[in-house]
């Protein structure tokens, strides 16, 4: 059994009152945000000489941000920090993330006191600032003997203009440690077997419904595409997780479906050194439904969701699936083995066939799928496909507005000539594997009915060297944010996923 952390470490508070000198006197550490550009000079915070000073000094920094001490008796950490109002959300949470990296080795005790913005920007900075640092204060698995953690444990915002919505906070940055956390656990400790006990024990703690799918139930539910992919592990640990949230009342159903492959060699299309190194990660996909489930749980939105984790690992062994082999999925589609590292799509079919039985208004699913999608974007954007392309405009503000960028391809069918099998209903991918990711997310699309609204989102941004946005890591968790935005903001869905639906 593993030792699950606390996801969200940080405790948040906030304060409408004007700062006070008690108030920084009780930090380890005070933030000032001041806007870069700006007529008003006078500001509101106690020692405001000092600040002026300090203001202009931090103009003239490349980062524009000055650290030094306060002139209180205790001669408290000072970081004063201006802001570019103008900046796109994904600016503004860089801005976040490097703030708070150049102040949380300072203390455990963060205030945080933002002058001189108007109500709206006000939110906006605070907002960047407090799900960047809750990003911050989280620690990823570590197995050092010498266990150092991020000191920040918490943070005050002075003089508050509008309530500041911390449950969303507390939501969203619970399920972002929770997909990092998971992804950066190492694959001899995240086994198949452990996966699912700590997915249960996550259950439990949210009051969630928890069922599995072991190996010889997906046998009876005719799974051949997952259990393909499960035959070469070494133990029978395999199988799909279902967790799920259900209101009393339920306004609609959402489906989330993540891919959990703990380790992917490639198979018997064994990948180069490179390659492989860090497929640990290849889980990704199921660590972001797993903390979306939490996090909606938490928010206790008004419709249904399940949460469905395809966790296998994919090996070389001598029972490993190959080349040519053919298989038939749950919804009888037969396939051709094409390349054994073309696994995710697999495990996948089988996944979204079992997730679309229940008829969700609306499946979204999540996959560190293919390099092509890392080719065609870098790893700053994810790829998104929908079989619903009048959403692309909203798939788009979503990525836009939350920081967490995507971009969608197109998923037109004369695609599908690159999968025409001459022995099987379809081909797994192509020998030669030009465009993909737009390929993997046809070939999916045989594995959700056309009714069914499907939003596929093939993760290229798992991994981006230096953090991302708000988050400090190399290992993202990129989706929980674009997915809550796109569920709270684009989709409205508190009329029960209706507009997502076909007249
Ligand atoms: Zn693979």
């Amino acid at each position: 059994m593993i030792d699950l952390p606390n996801f969200a470490p940080l405790r948040i508070a906030q304060k409408k009152v004007p700062a006070r000198l008690a108030d920084f006197n009780a930090a380890n550490h005070v933030l000032i945000v001041l806007p870069r550009s700006g007529r008003s000079t006078r500001v509101g915070t106690p020692l405001a000489a000092q600040v002026q000073r300090l203001r202009k000094q931090a103009a003239r920094q490349p980062s524009h941000s000055i650290t030094t001490r306060l002139d209180n008796t205790k001669s408290t950490t000072l970081t004063v920090a201006l802001i570019d109002i103008k900046l796109s959300p994904f600016e503004r949470l860089t801005w976040a993330r490097k703030t708070i990296q150049a102040m949380t080795p300072e203390g455990r005790k963060l205030v945080i006191s933002i002058e001189q913005l108007g109500a709206d920007d006000y939110r906006r900075a605070a907002e960047a600032l407090l799900i960047a640092a809750s990003a911050a204060a989280f620690a990823l698995p570590t197995f050092k003997t010498d266990k150092k953690r991020p000191n920040l444990r918490a943070v005050t915002v002075l003089q508050v203009q509008e309530e500041i919505d911390i449950a969303s906070i507390h939501a969203e940055s619970t399920a972002n440690n929770i997909a990092r956390w998971f992804a950066m656990m190492p694959p001899n400790e995240l086994t198949a077997l452990a996966y699912r006990n700590s997915a249960k024990q996550l259950a439990k703690q949210h009051a969630l419904e928890f069922e599995f799918f072991s190996e010889a139930r997906l046998k009876k539910l005719n799974a051949g595409a997952f259990l393909a992919v499960s035959q070469g592990n070494a133990d029978r640990n395999a199988g799909i997780v279902r967790i799920s949230h259900i209101p009393s009342k339920p306004t609609g159903k959402l489906a989330l479906v993540g891919k959990g492959v703990l380790f992917d060699t490639g198979g018997n299309n064994i990948k180069s050194f490179k390659g492989m190194l860090d497929m640990h990660m290849d889980m990704q996909g199921s660590a972001v439904a797993l903390g979306l489930i939490v996090a909606l749980a938490e928010l206790d939105v008004p419709y249904r969701v399940d949460a469905w984790l395809a966790i296998t690992e994919n090996r070389v062994s001598a029972t490993a699936y190959k080349s040519q082999d053919i298989v038939t999925s749950s919804n009888g589609t037969t396939i051709q083995i094409i390349h054994t590292d073309a696994e995710g799509r697999m495990v996948l079919a089988d996944a979204l066939s079992i997730a679309a039985k229940a008829q969700p208004n609306l499946i979204i699913d999540f996959a560190t799928l293919t390099g092509a999608c890392i080719t065609a974007l870098t790893t700053t954007h994810s790829g998104v496909f929908t079989n619903r392309p009048s959403a692309h405009a909203q798939l788009i503000e979503a990525g836009h507005s939350s920081g967490e960028r995507v971009w969608p391809f197109p998923m037109d069918s004369d695609f599908d000539a690159g999968l025409d099998s001459p022995v099987a209903d379809i081909k797994q991918c192509t020998e030669d594997g030009s465009g993909d990711h737009i390929l993997a997310a046809r070939f999916l699309s045989r594995f959700v009915p056309k009714t069914i609204p499907w939003v596929h989102v093939d993760l290229s941004a798992a991994q981006h060297k230096g953090g991302l946005a708000h988050i400090p890591t190399e290992c993202t968790g990129f989706g929980v944010r674009f997915t809550l935005n796109l569920l709270e903001q684009q989709f409205e869905l508190s009329n029960g996923f209706k507009d997502m639906n076909p007249p």
